[in-house]
């Protein structure tokens, strides 16, 4: 039996991981749930799974939780604080951990998960990202693993060949195009946070939504890559695929190309990260592909998503380069949901704060302990680029 803990599991992430836990609870018992604020999905959740132990970071959400689970007779133990955020992540209760948490606020718990030695599902790219290759020494040295769950990682992860990595030619990441795949520069200087957050084929948090819309999501992705699987950046691509049937594909020297395929489902990437490197039964949807039509591919256009050469520039400055860009989309994106900036002034934000920070020498990345490191960066990215926004929102 695997004791899971779900690091946001009232998310899109963590409800779709709840799902494959729940139809293998044989195998996987529901241990501890983690959430930032909302009591009402999480006492849903607490009824449905059981779970022993729940975290609520927001003390106000943690008291109601209690009150709730406490006029039901549940014997769930409620904590609340950062520091218990933390210290569950780390706890040798569970030893299967999804980090779905979105963006930088994942990466103290995915560290202290890695720490503990604990198999590592990764949904949230933000923390491997800002945490880097540390991150996942960190695991192996705890005698754990980190195992991608980002669709295009878990294709990859699925059809590399780890004997043979430096025979590989390219690493083709596909990408959606997200919703404004065709649209002009001038429609997305107008875009508002309803059209940018519905994306084609997946319902995701709002974050990862904007990010898909932008695609910062792939540039993120392609750090990502980079560090799960020690690729230089030349050797990694993006390609538009609408209809998200190919995950992403791995070409070796010999000029072979092995793809991963499937129909658009998180459950699937969830479910291979669960049972690495064995299969879990899993009633999914099956490919289809007569119904699923002609397959099409198109190159990503660089001037109407700049995103793409921000993140692709950050990951070959390297130091703190792409934590200061993750910063930086993170307010970014914020601030444009809020309706304080346009689409078009999220890539503009991270440019700018990363010109701004280089110009400072602030980008080196100090080195020392993983986190320190990663928080200084983020905490100057996050100043600056708040500071660019104000700008942009007055002007
Ligand atoms: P979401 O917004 O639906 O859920 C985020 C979860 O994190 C919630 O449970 C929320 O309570 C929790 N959370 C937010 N801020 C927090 C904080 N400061 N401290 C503690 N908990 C906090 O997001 P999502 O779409 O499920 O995405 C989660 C992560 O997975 C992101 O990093 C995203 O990039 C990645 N991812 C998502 C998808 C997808 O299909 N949704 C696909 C690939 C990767
Ligand atoms: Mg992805």
């Amino acid at each position: 039996m695997r004791r899971l803990l779900i690091l946001g599991a009232t998310g899109s992430i963590g409800r779709s991981t709840l799902e494959v836990a729940a139809l293998h609870a044989d195998e996987i018992e529901v241990h501890t749930l983690t959430a930032f604020r909302d009591a009402g999905g999480m006492l849903e959740l607490c009824r449905r799974f059981s779970p022993k132990r729940v975290v609520l970071v927001e003390a106000s959400a943690a008291d109601a939780l209690r009150t709730a689970l406490a006029a039901e007779r549940s014997s769930c133990e409620v904590l609340s604080g950062v520091q218990a955020l933390n210290d569950v992540a780390g706890a040798s209760e569970t030893d299967l951990v999804m980090s779905a948490i979105v963006g930088f606020a994942g990466l103290a718990p995915t560290l202290a998960a890695a720490r503990a030695g604990a198999i590592v599902a990764l949904a949230n790219k933000e923390s491997l990202v800002c945490g880097g290759p540390g991150l996942l020494r960190t695991a192996k040295l705890a005698g754990g693993a980190v195992i991608p769950v980002d669709s295009e990682h878990s294709a990859i992860f699925q059809v590399l060949d780890s004997r043979v990595t430096e025979q590989v030619h390219r690493v083709i990441l596909t990408s959606s195009g997200g919703p404004f795949r065709t649209w002009t520069r001038e429609q997305m200087a107008h875009a508002t946070p309803e059209q940018a957050v519905a994306h084609p084929n997946f319902s995701m948090g709002a974050k990862i939504s904007v990010d898909s819309a932008s695609m910062m999501n792939k540039g993120l992705e392609i750090i990502e890559a980079a560090y799960l699987f020690a690729m230089p950046p030349e050797r990694l691509e993006v390609l538009i695929h609408h209809q998200q049937i190919i995950h992403s594909m791995v070409e070796y020297a010999d000029g072979s190309t092995l793809a991963q395929l499937g129909p658009p489902d998180m459950r699937a990437p969830i479910a291979c990260a669960f049972a690495w490197p064995d299969r879990l039964p899993w009633p999914a949807p099956r490919l289809d592909l007569i119904k699923s039509g002609p397959l099409t591919f198109e190159e990503p256009d660089a001037e109407r998503f700049p995103a793409l050469a921000l993140a692709k520039a950050a990951l070959a400055a390297g130091g703190g380069a792409p934590g200061a860009l993750n910063a930086a989309n993170e307010v970014a994106v914020a601030a444009f949901l809020d309706r304080r900036i346009g689409f078009l002034d999220i890539a503009a934000t991270v440019a700018e704060t990363l010109e701004r920070m280089d110009r400072e020498g602030a980008l080196a990345g100090a080195g020392g302990d993983i986190f320190e490191t990663a928080r200084q960066t983020d905490a100057a990215a996050r100043r600056i680029a708040s500071a660019v926004v104000a700008g942009l929102a007055d002007a």
